[in-house]
């Protein structure tokens, strides 16, 4: 029986043209595909390859089937959205491997190929508001306590990162971006460019920025990347087209 192997795929934001070609590579190279349903739909189809859908909250079992079809011989894509890495099942399938100790998945092979993640897209189609220090955090509770996430967002606020948020908002959670906002707002200019990027790079694709003053959870959804400036940020404003935003390179001010 051939060795089987795990390559955990980033699928980048959503459009074809921005699945890597490492990632096409690794999907033709598939003889099973895994993952959350509509992560499957954007992966081409390939004759003789199986698919195995899943619901997005049963991430450990994915991983685990995942290992199994490998141990039997498989070569096992396991597919998320933007980059597998990044809150994503590239830290689901070594934890279930991590705890396979007394099963063994021994001669399993785990490999990660890169996505182009949420946040490096919108900044993209924004300018370049990640072009010097920033942090990203996630703002879901499903996975963490939200306790933890105030105390990362009060010191990446004071710390005068650009912060990054995934997960802003959901059915379950309505109101915790609009906290964020209100801790941020202690730190940061009422002015600082906020950046709301949804569905980037999807038919669909919506990106507003608005003052810190005015940002409000209205204007996100599940699909949805927030990107908050820092001191530094700057907009550059455009005739009838929505403002470039940039954080220069250099950041001097702390050292004067
Ligand atoms: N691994 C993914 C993130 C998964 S968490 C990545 O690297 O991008 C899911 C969150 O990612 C969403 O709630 C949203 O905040 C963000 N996201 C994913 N795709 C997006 C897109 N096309 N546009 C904007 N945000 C997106």
């Amino acid at each position: 029986m051939s060795k089987g192997e795990v390559i955990v795929v980033g699928l980048g934001p959503g459009s074809a043209d921005t699945v890597t070609p490492q990632a096409g590579a690794a999907l033709r190279r598939a003889t099973d595909v895994v993952g959350y349903g509509p992560y499957l739909a954007r992966v081409p189809a390939v004759e003789g390859q199986t698919r195995h859908g899943s619901d997005n909250r049963v991430e450990l079992e994915r991983a685990r089937h995942a290992l199994e079809l490998a141990q039997s011989g498989k070569t096992v894509a396991v597919v998320s959205s933007g980059d597998a890495g990044v809150f994503a099942m590239a830290s689901t399938v070594f934890e279930a491997l991590e705890g396979a100790r007394g099963k063994d998945y021994g001669d399993v092979d785990v490999s990660v190929v890169p996505g182009i993640s949420a946040m490096l897209a919108a900044a993209a189609r924004t300018g370049a508001p990640l072009g010097h220090d920033f942090c990203v955090i996630s703002l879901s509770d499903n996975l963490k306590p939200w306790t933890r996430i105030v105390q990362r967002l009060e010191a990446a606020a004071s710390a005068d990162f650009v912060i990054a948020l995934y997960n802003p908002t959901s059915k379950e959670r309505p109101t915790q971006l609009n906290k964020a906002f209100d801790i941020i707002r202690k730190h940061r200019d009422p002015i600082t460019p906020v950046i709301f990027a949804t569905a980037v790079t999807r038919p669909d694709e919506k990106i507003e920025t608005v003052p810190l003053k005015d940002a409000n959870s209205v204007e996100a959804d599940m699909r949805t990347i927030v990107i908050i400036g820092s001191s530094a940020t700057r907009m550059i404003e455009r005739d009838g087209r929505s403002a470039y935003v940039y954080t220069p390179r250099y950041d001097m001010e702390s050292v004067r």
